[in-house]
């Protein structure tokens, strides 16, 4: 018989031995941790993950959970070109999970958190009916800021990475789309273990003037439209340019439209106006980079069709939502 662990004895558990940089003053184990002035304007953002609803258990180890956990709000600090520096972390536990889970899922975490630098200065345990991992996480701004809201017309659009993998691995893990071998390896992974793209965010950070800028988390088309919305201005989408990885090819075909509509790539969407060609943009940020589209006057968002240049208004673009996923 398994006896649970209390609140205080599992937290004081996964807090010992944290990683802490010069910045953390004082750690896990008062009512507050202390941190060290900041050396610029600082970010704060926090996201959860639930049970049920952003991922099953089932589908990944506790690792590559805890890992994701932080990845994920790495995204957002990335997106604005910043440091990550420190987190919080708030465990919503609920029974039937033991000790040795949550020593696996802080292992992945502490993992993540010492690739980006980040200390984890603080925890919380709450009991509830899902499993939720929430963490509230804090950052530096090095040099300039990527915002939604400064885009212009003219500004070319670009892409990290391949779009629309994550979204197929979420349905295959589900049990709703058929994948085998390698493209289905890769798929699931590219769900279960996204990498924040931190470097890239800092080196847009830099560029003059600062790109405007979003992390793919809810789909190209609906991340895309609060970039537009921010900045009162359209876009013109090229279909045909937007990146696609083989294995997204071997089990969707060549059609971008999944792509467009699911989230949790985790990649960048920026829009410049550099006149860099993609590939310079790429050896610059040391990350694949693909131009795809324009930022347009007026309001209004539109895919061009790759083979007639006919515009068409994007079909079915509602973009990511999770819940309604999961019907
Ligand atoms: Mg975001």
């Amino acid at each position: 018989v398994k006896t649970p662990l209390g609140e205080f004895e599992l937290i004081a558990r996964l807090c010992a031995n944290l990683p802490a940089s010069r910045r953390t003053i004082l750690g896990p184990g008062d009512d507050c941790a202390i941190l060290a002035p900041a050396r610029s304007r600082q970010l704060a953002t926090i996201d959860s993950m639930v049970d049920g609803v952003h991922f099953k258990l089932a589908w990944g180890t506790p690792e590559l959970l805890g890992a994701r956990a932080l990845e994920v709000n790495l995204s957002d600090i990335a997106a604005m070109g910043g440091v990550a520096t420190a987190c919080l972390v708030n465990l919503a536990i609920r029974p039937g999970l033991d000790a040795r889970f949550f020593d696996r899922l802080y292992a992945g975490l502490r993992k993540a958190a010492t690739a980006a630098g980040v200390d984890i200065v603080g925890g919380n345990i709450t009991r509830a009916d899902q499993l939720a991992i929430t963490i509230a996480l804090l950052g530096e701004l090095r040099a300039g800021v990527l915002l939604r809201s400064s885009a212009r017309p003219g500004d070319t659009i670009y892409v990290t990475g391949t779009v629309g993998d994550a979204g197929l691995g979420w349905r295959i893990l589900d049990g709703r789309l058929k994948a085998s071998g390698a493209a289905r390896k890769y798929l699931v992974d590219r769900f279960l273990r996204p990498t924040a793209r931190l470097a890239a965010g800092q080196k847009l950070a830099r560029m003059r003037p600062a790109p405007a800028a979003i992390d793919l988390s809810d789909g190209l088309w609906q991340d895309l439209g609060h970039i537009l919305e921010c900045s009162r201005v359209g876009a013109e989408i090229d279909a045909a340019a937007i990146p696609l990885s083989p294995a997204y090819r071997a089990v969707a075909g060549d059609d971008p439209e999944s792509a467009l509509g699911t989230g949790e790539d985790y990649e960048l969407l920026f829009c410049a106006r550099t006149r860099l060609p993609a590939a310079a943009l790429s050896r610059r940020l040391g990350v694949p980079v693909h131009a795809i589209g324009r930022i347009v006057k007026g309001r209004r968002a539109v895919v061009l069709n790759g083979q007639s240049g006919r515009s068409r208004p994007a079909p079915r673009l509602k973009g990511w939502d999770q819940l309604r996923a999961r019907d």
